[in-house]
């Protein structure tokens, strides 16, 4: 998909829906995520439980209480 092209000052972690990965097969959570897939459909249902939608990225620090990336400023350093 075509997400060159426009340069922002910010960055924003990819994160996945809970739903989405609800929908993946024991083996594709477990390529994903730590743990097996029942560890996994565990978690992803108490992250529901807490009201949110989405799995946030690992080493995201910025997000609302739906676990969707809020965006980083460039100049804070991090991944190119
Ligand atoms: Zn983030």
């Amino acid at each position: 998909m075509g997400n060159r092209g426009y340069i922002s000052m910010r960055t924003f972690h990819i994160y996945m829906p809970i739903s989405a990965a609800e929908q993946s097969t024991d083996a594709e959570l477990e390529s994903m995520f730590p743990g097996d897939a029942k560890e996994i459909r565990g978690q992803l249902d108490s992250m529901k439980k807490q009201g949110m939608e989405v799995i946030p990225s690992e080493g995201c620090d910025n997000q609302d209480a739906t676990g969707r990336c809020l965006g980083h400023s460039n100049s804070k350093g991090g991944n190119p």
